[in-house]
């Protein structure tokens, strides 16, 4: 019996201190003075992401079209902590404002430790009809600006040991009906990204990529969208 208590108090302590010893750990003063991008900031999550890399002291960049919204979220970004914080309006939907953002960062920032890919281009929430014009419209934002965004800030990325975070979705894993648009540029992302990654650790790079998958967040857009996913068809 003492025998038996003995192995699994051990068994407990060992599988405790892999545990610890296994668990990603978070230190907050890495982010003191961090150099941190984050596009899609106006507003729900992005404008979230920026607050909390603000409390902890970050210097920021955010970037979104609307430039009396962005100066409102950058003010409040000074107020939590940053230690900088300037914004950029931009349109992701340009095919030179992804570079002039990034190269803005570089400018005010002298490099980037954090890339946050967050934003999305507003898309109708319905059957499918047709709408190539609108779908390509999309790609250019929610897909093409990422990956040229990636690329002109993978330099200095790299010289920093930075990460590049990319916001994806649950919708890039299943598909689902009333959004197709939408699905099918979150698929693109996980898999350019995805693949990105094996590209940089076969050459050994510096650079971390983290995809996040989220399931449904309140943000305002999100919410006003699935308000009619109780009937069979949207409205
Ligand atoms: P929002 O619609 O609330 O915010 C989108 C942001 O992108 C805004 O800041 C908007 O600002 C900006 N934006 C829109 N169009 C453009 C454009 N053409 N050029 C530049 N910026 C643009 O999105 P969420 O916060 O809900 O989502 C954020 C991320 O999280 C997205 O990648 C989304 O796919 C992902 N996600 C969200 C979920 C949810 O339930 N909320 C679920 C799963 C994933 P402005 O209008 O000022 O340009």
């Amino acid at each position: 019996m003492g025998k038996i208590l003995t192995f699994v108090i051990v068994s407990v302590l060992v599988a405790y201190l892999a545990m610890q010893w296994a668990a990603p750990r978070f230190d907050p003063e890495s982010l003191k003075g961090a150099r941190v991008l984050v596009t899609g900031a106006s507003t729900g999550i992005g404008e979230q992401i920026a607050y909390h890399y603000a409390r902890f002291g970050a210097q920021i960049i955010i970037t979104a079209r609307r430039e009396k919204v962005l100066q409102q979220v950058a003010e409040k970004c000074l107020s939590l902590g940053a230690q900088k914080a300037f914004y950029i309006a931009a349109d992701m939907a340009s095919e030179s404002d992804p570079d002039k953002v990034v190269d803005f960062a570089l400018e005010k920032l002298g490099g980037l430790d954090y890339l946050v890919l967050n934003h999305i281009g507003p898309t109708p929430f319905g059957v499918w009809e047709g709408d190539v014009e609108h779908t390509r419209w999309l790609m250019k934002v929610n897909f093409f600006s990422y990956t040229q965004m990636a690329w002109r800030a993978l330099p200095s990325l790299e010289q920093s040991k930075g990460s590049l975070v990319v916001v994806s979705s649950l919708l890039a894993k299943m598909t689902s009906p009333f959004t197709l648009p939408y699905t099918s540029t979150k698929f693109a992302l996980n898999g350019f990204f995805g693949s990105l990654n094996h590209e940089l650790a076969m050459k050994k790079s510096n650079v971390s990529i983290s995809i996040c998958t989220l399931g449904l967040i309140d943000t305002e857009s999100a919410m006003e969208k699935v308000r009619f996913v109780k009937y069979a068809t949207p409205p």
